[in-house]
């Protein structure tokens, strides 16, 4: 099947500091690829840049085969189809659940409200928190805000979703209910590219993962590899620290 999505020879730099060295991968349709790696690595550098909230130094991304940062594509429009879920959830304080995950569908797709509702009203009962479109997003916990920009960003039908450590903010009794969520669009075709700290999770669900380490990707492969057989030194004291 065809690449939605190619990373060649990517770098990017602030000032001296080289935070991404070369980085080259690929996500096919239905891979679900867990980034892991120290803090510091360039995880969340590497997602920012694919999602263009980054200008990359050198290097290419390709979204079916077209270079998406040569600068002529339209933003807003690239991330209605690569979806971006933030560790902090980035929900819009003053709408309500429901119009949080209304706006982005009328704004970027030009839906009408009826229409735009009746998704968010379908990815919101996908992620259990149907119950709650009246709500403000302070009135949630952190669980119940993730799910909400979860659906948020399943409402644009995204072809890919990324995520940036989205259960690091939560508290522990909270991380299960979100992990449940991100494992079931797992099985259910989601093209998926996930940072995540959760070792176990990444195990269960990945089809490939990329092992992070000062900029550059150390390893890469299936996670019978990387968690049972890490050929790479880097790889294997970094497993360590989780187990
Ligand atoms: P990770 O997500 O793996 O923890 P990051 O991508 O956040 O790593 O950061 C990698 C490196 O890039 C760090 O040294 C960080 O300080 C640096 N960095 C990230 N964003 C910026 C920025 N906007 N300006 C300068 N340095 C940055
Ligand atoms: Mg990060």
């Amino acid at each position: 099947m065809a690449e939605i999505l190619q990373i060649q020879h990517l770098s990017k730099t602030f000032g001296t500091n080289v935070v991404l060295r070369d980085i080259d991968f690929s996500v096919k349709p239905k891979d679900v690829t867990s980034i892991i790696g120290a803090s510091g690595s360039g995880k969340s550098t590497l997602l920012r840049c694919i999602n263009l909230l980054e200008d990359p130094t050198s290097g290419k991304i390709l979204f079916h085969a077209k270079d998406v940062v040569d600068g002529t594509v339209d933003e807003a429009e690239y991330r209605s189809k690569v979806g971006m879920v933030f560790q902090s959830f980035n929900l819009f304080n003053n709408h309500t659940v429901l119009s949080n995950c209304m706006l982005g569908q009328m704004k970027v797709l030009k839906k009408k409200a009826d229409e735009a509702e009746k998704a968010a009203l379908f990815y919101l009962h996908k992620v259990g928190m149907d119950t709650f479109i009246n709500a403000k997003p302070q009135q949630l916990s952190g669980g119940q805000k993730q799910r909400v920009a979860i659906a948020r960003a399943l409402a644009m039908e995204p072809e890919i979703l990324l995520f940036d450590e989205p259960t690091s903010a939560l508290d522990p009794e909270m991380v299960g209910e979100v992990l449940d969520v991100m494992k079931a669009l797992a099985e259910e075709g989601m093209t998926m590219l996930v940072v995540t700290h959760e070792m176990s999770f990444a195990r269960d669900i990945s089809t490939h993962v990329v092992f992070m380490d000062e900029g550059k990707i150390a390893e890469e492969g299936p996670p019978e590899q990387i968690f049972g057989h890490p050929k790479n030194p880097r790889t294997k004291e970094f497993l360590t620290r989780f187990t």
